[in-house]
């Protein structure tokens, strides 16, 4: 007997059948002599809603109302899932954030799980009943409600394995696993059966959303076993796994894309010790996590100093950074937010040069200028005009070898 953590996505309890689909495949877990702890997300689409009726109010909202708000959306679902898991026949029982004691930090809208308490989840486990979580919120030390950031119900799920020792803790969502590239986007992208946590951890880090980055920070820290698998099929998935020497080793295992950022440049700053740290420092005491950074050589004693934020943390970063222009005399600020973030990602990478100048040319090969790079042992990033962030993945993808082989249609006509 096992025990296991299943969470489930938007898309998966996006209608009353597929959350009755959901309750399905949960007491067939249990059936098969397993515990079950179920995590969900909210129906797909209404996080987002609930966010719509936030910024009709206000567009600089207090973040500890806005948590207040869009944590609703999970608490409809765990009451659902666990009704239509009792009309299966079985018992359940949900659970908000605040009734695990799930305890979290107060930074709202993207707090960090601290600790979670897991008596509440074990005696209801101890009765065999199915036990519903609500993902992404939690609790911190006032009591008041907090959010994990969006994508967080990945992360409540993975803590929840971490803490409870699961022996596999299963994401389903609407796809069948980790793909080489966002399959949405590119149509030749292939599914991994397996991926490393570093790989993975770069993957999401850079945008690939299929899993949020700090339940991939969990599971490699606790080595839980993660499982990505589609909800709509009995595909076995890919296997988030540590590395091992029968993985083959490519140049470049996937491509990934982000969106929602957003990039600040600070023109004409004083080439002068410690301006630096005041701008950052000002951003970080508003809890804005800066990205690529690139300072340009001084001429005449000023330099250019470009950054990229989350685009949720642009109003918040661009107008601190104005007001910390203004006193440390800097020329001027432009903010831009029509760029994306386009990176190849590979272990393979460490040992061999030439990648990042291949991904430079396939860029160039396709008229897509390039607006800042940074590197990591096994990462190349490249922010270019979000216009074309489609044609640099298809493109890159194809050139690092990793399509699908075609699809021989002339076959199946005969
Ligand atoms: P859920 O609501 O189930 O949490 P998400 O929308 O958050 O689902 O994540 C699944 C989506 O992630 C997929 O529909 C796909 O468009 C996107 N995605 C981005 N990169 C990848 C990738 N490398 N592999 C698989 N899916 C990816
Ligand atoms: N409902 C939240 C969101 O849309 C959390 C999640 O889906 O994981 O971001
Ligand atoms: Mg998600």
């Amino acid at each position: 007997m096992a025990l296991i953590v299943q969470k489930y996505g938007g898309t998966s309890v996006g209608d009353v059948e597929r959350i009755k689909a959901v309750a399905r495949r949960c007491v067939a877990t249990q059936k098969a002599g397993h515990d079950v702890v179920v995590v969900v997300s909210a129906m797909s689409g209404d996080t987002n809603r609930l966010l719509k009726l936030v910024s009709a109010i206000t567009d600089r909202p207090d973040l500890r109302e806005q948590d207040v708000v869009v944590a609703t959306g999970e608490q409809v679902t765990i009451g659902l899932l666990a009704m239509a898991i009792q009309a299966q026949r079985k018992k359940a029982r949900s659970f908000l954030g605040h009734q695990v004691r799930i305890l979290t930090d107060s930074a709202h809208s993207k707090a960090r799980i601290v600790q979670i308490d897991e008596q509440r989840i074990r005696e209801a486990l101890r009765k065999h009943e199915i036990v519903v979580v609500a993902g992404f919120q939690g609790v911190d030390a006032e009591g008041s409600v907090t959010t994990l950031g969006r994508g967080g119900s990945d992360t409540t799920a993975v803590a929840i394995a971490a803490a409870l020792k699961a022996d596999a803790c299963e994401i389903y969502t609407d796809v069948t696993g980790v793909y080489t590239t966002d399959p949405n986007v590119c149509p030749a992208a292939r599914k991994l059966d397996r991926i490393t946590y570093e790989e993975m951890l770069e993957l999401a880090s850079l945008g690939a959303k299929v899993l949020q980055i700090r339940s991939v920070e969990f599971a490699m820290k606790y080595k839980v076993p993660l499982w990505v698998k589609s909800s709509f099929t009995d595909d076995p998935g890919t296997l988030v796994c540590e590395e091992d020497t029968k993985m083959e080793e490519p140049l470049v295992s996937g491509i990934a894309y982000d969106r929602n950022e957003a990039k600040i440049s600070v023109r004409g700053v004083p080439d002068e010790p410690g301006v630096a740290a005041r701008l950052f420092g000002a951003l970080d005491e508003k809890n804005v996590v800066v990205d690529v950074i690139v300072q340009n050589p001084a001429k005449d004693g000023r330099t250019d100093l470009t950054f990229t934020v989350a685009r949720s943390d642009f109003v918040t970063a661009r107008d601190t950074v104005k007001k910390v222009a203004k006193a440390i005399k800097a020329e001027g600020v432009e903010a831009d937010e029509t760029v994306a973030k386009v990176s190849i990602v590979g272990v393979g990478m460490r040992n061999h040069s030439g990648v990042a100048a291949k991904m430079f040319q396939v860029l160039a090969a396709e008229g897509i200028n390039i607006q800042l790079i940074s590197t990591s042992e096994i990462k190349v990033s490249c922010l270019i005009h979000s216009k074309y962030t489609e044609l640099a993945v298809r493109s890159l993808h194809t050139a690092f070898g990793l399509d699908a082989p075609a699809v021989d249609l002339s076959a199946t006509s005969r």
